[in-house]
Order: C-alpha cells, then structure tokens, then sequence
C-alpha cells in the first residue's frame, strides 16, 4: 500500500536526478531541479513517517501524540505546500475564517489529512475555479472543511471512497494520477483523534470534505466572545 503511494515523489527524483546527471544545464535550471528533488523526498520522508505513525497507532503499538497548536498554523503550512500545485492549475485557494482554537493531537498527522484533502480538492477540480478551506467551533469541536468547485461525486460513490484503493470513475478519467489511499488514512486519522469525516457532493458542481475534530481549550488565543462568560 505504501509503495504505491510514494511512486510519485519517486518517480519525481528519479527523472530529475537522471536529467541533471546526462545534461549540462544553466545554473539557475540546476538550481530548480535541485530544489525539487529536496522537496520531494521531504514530501516522500513525511509520508513514510505518517504510514508508520498510523500503522503503528492501529496495532496499539504507538500513544497519540497530544500537542497543541493553532488551527490556523496547521491551515498555513498546508496551504503553502499546496500552492505550487493550485497555481499550475490556475486553481484559487482561499482561506476563509478559521475561528482561533487549537486543535490537540498529532501535529504532522494532522497537517497530512488537511494536505490531502486540500490537494484532492486541487486535483478534481477545472482550472479557474476555487478551493476554500474554513473552521469553525461547535462546542467541543471544530469543523475543519475543505470545499471545492470541482468534478463532484456520484451519491452512491460517497460510501466507498474511504475504501483503500478506491478511486471514482471520473477521477479515474480525469487525468489525475492517484491511487486510492489518501483517504483511507486520512479517514484513520481522524477516527485516532476522536473525531470523524463527512462528505457533500454534487456531481459536476463540488465536494465539501469536513473534518470534525475535538478541539483543545486555550482562552487566551480564543475570542472574546467565545471566552466563558462572567
Ligand atoms: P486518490 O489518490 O485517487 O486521489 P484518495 O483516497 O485521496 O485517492 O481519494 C479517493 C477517491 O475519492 C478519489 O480517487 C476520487 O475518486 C474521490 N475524491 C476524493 N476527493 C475528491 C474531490 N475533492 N472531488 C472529487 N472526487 C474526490
């Protein structure tokens, strides 16, 4: 299952490394390649980590991490990874309010599953459309949603697609490479921290992925209206 997901960043090192091996290339154009294969094998590092942080937290093997940090800084650090892509594709991301509480967990796990979500959204999605991601507090939990304007899912497809290797047929079709895991370990995720995953969808029109998740208390980053009244 792993190896089927890290093809891609290895592919992505593999054919940079060999060009820049067989051509002479302008400093600047080494430089970018260069840049490249240092991000990829990041990405590939974390993956690696994440499956078997997630591996091991099913067999009971591992105690969830338990720190605490701001939604927002999550939120960020995904949407900054996740640009690169959003811009190829000529695809907005926006950030919508994220209300100020932390979440409390594993920091990195938590950053895979809203990468992925925000990525998923990016890839099943046209060019020139938006992709929103927002947070909003309900008592204990924060809703942390991901919505596209993208291809959309058939109503009987919703069930399946946390399924390992499940893969719709449009999405199959859509010229977007994937293997069908993301989900599934997003999904583990999720259920590891004491919360859960939900899905909208409207063929053609968009998804709307959320994922509620106990949040921490932190009054002093919280506002002031959500403060406990006196
Ligand atoms: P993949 O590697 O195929 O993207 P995932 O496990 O992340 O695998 O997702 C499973 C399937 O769910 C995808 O192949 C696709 O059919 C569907 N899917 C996930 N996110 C979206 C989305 N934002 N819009 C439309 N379809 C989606």
């Amino acid at each position: 299952m792993v190896s089927h997901e890290m093809r891609s960043p290895l592919t992505a090192i593999q054919g940079t490394s060999e060009l820049m091996g067989r051509y002479t290339l302008s400093d600047d154009k080494r430089k970018q390649m260069a840049q490249m294969i240092n991000s990829e094998s990041k990405r590939l590092a974390r993956m690696i980590q994440t499956f078997l942080d997630v591996e091991r937290l099913s067999a009971g093997e591992m105690d969830l991490r338990t720190d605490s940090f701001a939604a927002q800084d999550a939120v960020e650090a995904c949407l900054q990874r996740t640009r690169p892509l959003a811009d190829r594709k000529e695809i907005q991301l926006r950030a919508a309010q994220i209300d100020p509480w932390p979440l409390k967990g594993d920091r990195e796990l938590m950053e895979y599953a809203i990468y992925n979500l925000l990525t998923n959204a990016v890839k099943y999605s046209p060019p020139n459309t938006t992709v929103t991601i927002a947070a909003h507090a309900e008592g204990s939990m924060l809703h942390l949603s991901v919505a596209d304007q993208g291809i959309g899912m058939e109503p009987a497809e919703l069930k399946n697609i946390f399924k390992k290797f499940y893969r719709t047929r449009k999405a199959e079709t859509s010229g977007e490479v994937g293997t069908g895991i993301g989900l599934s370990i997003v999904e583990q995720i999720v259920t590891h921290h004491g919360g859960r995953i939900d899905v909208t969808s409207t063929p053609g029109k968009g998804s709307c992925f959320t994922i509620v998740l106990p949040r921490g208390t932190a009054p002093e980053t919280a506002p002031a209206s959500k403060m406990v009244s006196h």
